[in-house]
């Protein structure tokens, strides 16, 4: 799914840059941990093997929001991505509302956000809509179909659960004040899981044939990534599921990559 969408990116870059003479570009602001600095590496790399342009800035905390508010004025930066956690001096609403909507392609300004809730043009955060062109993708109906996400969280479940409304999906969110998570989650002929929470669902959770989408990336004491689903025990039962890594990752980035694209080109767009 990743590489179709990065296909489809490659072919618009080059086209960009042959117009405009640049690069799409994403300025990455720097978090404090070594899971976002691997993050901010991997888009790094994905996005300049297909023809995308990354700058890193890594502002001291006293000068993060003067540092990010610099970037919305700078026109050769299309986008820009906030790595979380943010430094623990910053105020997570504050850095946020310094970003422009325009600018803001993982979707988590609060006009963003509220543009996804009012069924409007947007960026919506980059992993939800990920798992939605994961779906789409393998043609799972979602129109009338009964979808279950377990996370309200800013970033993943609670905009995803925005995005399968508008795809004509019936909804249920569920959180850690559910009562009978796998009652609920039974229901499902989607399901999809952004808790956080390794090995949550199990058989129990699923309904016979239902598609699980796992974005849960918990790391294991070893290193290695785990999802929010006990993915070999229910992949007897379900109809299908994505694998921890490789499923709702690779998606994520490239999805980041298709925004950024979008705004350079909306930015470069002339004006009527
Ligand atoms: P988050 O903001 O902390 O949200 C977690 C949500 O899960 C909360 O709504 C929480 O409920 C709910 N929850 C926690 N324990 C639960 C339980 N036992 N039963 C039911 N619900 C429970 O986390 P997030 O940022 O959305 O991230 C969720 C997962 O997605 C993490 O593993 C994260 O690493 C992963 N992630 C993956 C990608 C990707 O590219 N694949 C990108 C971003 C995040 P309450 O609201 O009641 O606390």
């Amino acid at each position: 799914v990743a590489d179709a969408i990065w296909r489809q990116v490659e072919g618009r870059s080059a086209a960009f840059f042959q117009r405009v003479g640049r690069r799409p570009a994403l300025s990455v602001v720097s978090g404090v941990d070594e899971a976002a600095a691997a993050y901010a590496r991997q888009i790094e790399r994905q996005f300049v093997r297909h023809g995308l342009q990354v700058v890193c800035a890594t502002p001291a905390a006293t000068e993060y929001l003067s540092e990010v508010s610099r970037l919305m004025s700078d026109t050769r930066i299309d986008g820009t991505l906030l790595l979380t956690p943010l430094p623990a001096e910053v105020d997570r609403e504050q850095a946020l509302a310094v970003l422009e909507p325009a600018k803001d392609v993982d979707g988590l300004h609060p006009t963003s956000l509220g543009r996804l809730a009012q069924r409007q043009a947007g960026f919506a955060p980059a992993t939800a809509e990920g798992g939605l062109r994961l779906l789409e993708y393998y043609s799972v109906p979602l129109r009338g179909a009964r979808v279950v996400v377990v996370g309200r969280g800013p970033v993943v479940g609670m905009p995803l659960a925005l995005l399968l409304i508008d795809a004509d999906a019936t909804v249920t969110v569920c959180h850690s004040r559910t009562l009978d998570l796998a009652a609920v989650s039974r229901s499902a002929d989607v399901l999809c899981v952004a808790a956080g929470r390794p090995g949550l669902i199990r058989p129990a959770h699923i309904k016979p044939g239902a598609v699980v989408v796992d974005f849960g990336t918990n790391v294991g004491s070893d290193g290695s990534l785990i999802g929010d689903v006990q993915t070999s025990e229910v992949m007897a039962i379900a109809g299908a599921i994505t694998p921890v890594p490789g499923g709702t990752g690779p998606t994520t980035v490239a999805v980041l990559a298709e925004h950024t694209l979008r705004a350079a080109e909306s930015a470069a767009a002339p004006n009527d």
